[in-house]
């Protein structure tokens, strides 16, 4: 089986969608009614051909590659205060993800507090709420990290969902804490 890959998405200030792919950055270029286009941020700076192919349709891999490889290294991608995520249903009109709950896992840290664990990252709970509980990348303070997931017990099983999906670090850092 496949693993899912790791599609992350930003909005650039004009609203356009910005899709993040193993360190680069793509803009919508166009769409067929099966697969959305995109390619390179960097095709006007730096010419680079690099494109990458995204499928609409349930049954395909979400994303490949296609164009020629980048003409620069990958960038370093900081979430910032400009950030703004797209909608659950914009992304649903672009890819064939669904963002939607999976089924959540838990750690603990070495002070014994209640972590969740999520794609190499943990999370630490924030707050409980009527429905659930909050959390927050346990890197918060330490690398002012914004990342955020939440988690629900549905039909018994407790689910969780990413909210805001932008670590301002890479999965190496935890090591100290976890
Ligand atoms: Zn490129
Ligand atoms: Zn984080």
């Amino acid at each position: 089986m496949e693993t899912v890959p790791t599609i992350q998405f930003s909005k650039t200030q004009r609203g356009r969608i910005m899709l993040i792919y193993e360190g680069y950055k793509y803009v919508e270029n166009r769409q067929s009614n099966k697969n959305v286009f995109w390619r390179c941020s960097k095709y006007v700076k730096f010419g680079c051909r690099a494109t990458c192919v995204t499928s609409k349709n349930p049954n395909d891999f979400p994303i490949r590659l296609a164009g020629s490889a980048h003409s620069h290294g990958p960038e370093k991608i900081y979430p910032s205060d400009k950030v703004i995520v797209p909608t659950d249903q914009e992304i649903q009109a672009l890819t064939n993800l669904r963002p939607e709950y999976c089924v959540a896992s838990f750690g603990f840290t070495q002070r014994g507090y209640i972590m969740l664990l999520h794609d190499g990252y943990g999370f630490t709970k924030d707050r409980q709420t009527a429905k659930g509980s909050n959390w927050k990348c346990s890197l918060f303070r330490r690398m002012k990290c914004r990342a955020r997931a939440i988690t629900r017990t549905i039909n018994g099983a407790d689910m969780m969902k990413i909210t805001q999906p932008y670590h301002t670090h890479g999965r190496d850092e935890y090591r100290v804490e976890m």
